[in-house]
């Protein structure tokens, strides 16, 4: 039998499952959340073939639906550590312990914080404006960041609320020039280039922001912060020796394996250079296809 894990229910985890269910393989995906990662939290998705606009939680349960009706086994927890074993892979979670001849990784990536911000998360500080935009409805926000997120975040705000500040510590916006117009369309956004946030105020929520950029520092007067300033790896979690990373991104091969043997990874979490849904599928389909194969080898 065919019998394979794997870690991370998001667009590459998810694709992962519907090829190797579909070629006879014993699934079992762990998730500490809910299914469908971060497309689950994406306002609208025009980038994806097939679609031409898609709110991401419509795609996200079409995904978890598709993978399910397949015969998908998800375990809700948190994988702590992956260990190479003599049954091929030890995954321990916060809850159990579990051994695989074959594993795909497709844990995506985490938001890099700014140092600053621990006491307001939750209280003005976030890193999702669709999840957390609605609060603030008619008030000025800001978004820090220069690259493709901290824009989609921007121009979503800008439908909500009535100003957008978007401080880029860069001297340009690095995302699609689609993207870049749709942001520019709208006359509430200002963009302040070359800015960094030096301080949040308020008591127990956010009231106002402090930035720094052109010699001078200024006070803005804002209900939250969202901060957009990229993402790192979640890998931190494999220990296994023999496993090259980059940058803590799993460098993987043109099948989507790891260096080391039967263990796979798909997605944000490797080191591929286009960190989209649509690789993270292509990711999963090769992950899930050829750790099956590997897993039907090894698992007599
Ligand atoms: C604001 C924003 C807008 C975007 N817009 C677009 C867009 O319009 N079009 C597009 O193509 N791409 C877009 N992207 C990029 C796209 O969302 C990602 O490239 C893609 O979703 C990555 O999928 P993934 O499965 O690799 O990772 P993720 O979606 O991050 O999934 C990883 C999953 O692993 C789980 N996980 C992590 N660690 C553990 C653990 N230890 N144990 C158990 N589970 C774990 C997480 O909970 C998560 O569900 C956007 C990204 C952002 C931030």
């Amino acid at each position: 039998m065919k019998k394979i894990a794997i870690i991370g229910g998001g667009a590459a985890g998810l694709s992962a499952a519907i090829y190797a269910l579909r070629s006879g393989a014993e699934v079992t995906l762990f998730e500490q959340f809910g299914l469908g990662g971060m497309v689950a939290n994406i306002d609208k998705i025009e980038n994806y073939p097939s679609y031409s606009s898609v709110e991401g939680w419509k795609l996200a349960s079409d995904m978890s639906s598709q993978a399910k009706a397949l015969g998908l086994k998800t375990v809700r927890q948190r994988v702590v550590s992956l260990q190479k074993s003599d049954m091929g892979f030890t995954i321990i979670t916060d809850k159990g312990r579990y051994e695989f001849p074959a594993a795909v990784v497709a844990t995506g990536t985490s938001h890099n914080k700014l140092g600053i911000e621990d006491k307001f998360v939750g209280h003005g500080v976030s890193y999702c404006a669709t999840c957390d935009g609605a609060f603030f409805r008619g008030q000025a926000v800001a978004v820090v960041g220069s690259g493709r997120a901290a824009v989609s975040e921007a121009t979503y705000l800008a439908d909500l609320c009535a100003a957008v500040f978007l401080v880029s510590p860069e001297a340009e916006l690095s995302a699609d020039s689609k993207a870049i117009e749709e942001l520019f369309a709208r006359p509430n956004v200002n963009v302040m280039y070359k800015h960094t946030v030096s301080e949040i105020l308020g008591d127990e929520q956010v009231s106002a922001i402090k930035t720094f950029g052109n010699g001078a520092t200024q006070t803005l007067n804002v209900s939250a912060l969202f901060v957009a300033t990229g993402a790192a790896p979640v890998s931190d979690f494999v220990h296994i020796d023999g496993l090259a990373k980059s940058r803590g991104y799993l460098v993987v091969d043109g099948r989507c394996e790891t260096t080391v043997k039967g263990l796979f990874a798909a997605g944000d979490v490797t080191d591929g250079s286009l960190k989209q849904i649509v690789t993270a599928c292509a990711d999963g389909a090769k992950a899930g296809s050829f750790a099956a194969a590997y897993s039907a080898t090894v698992n007599r």
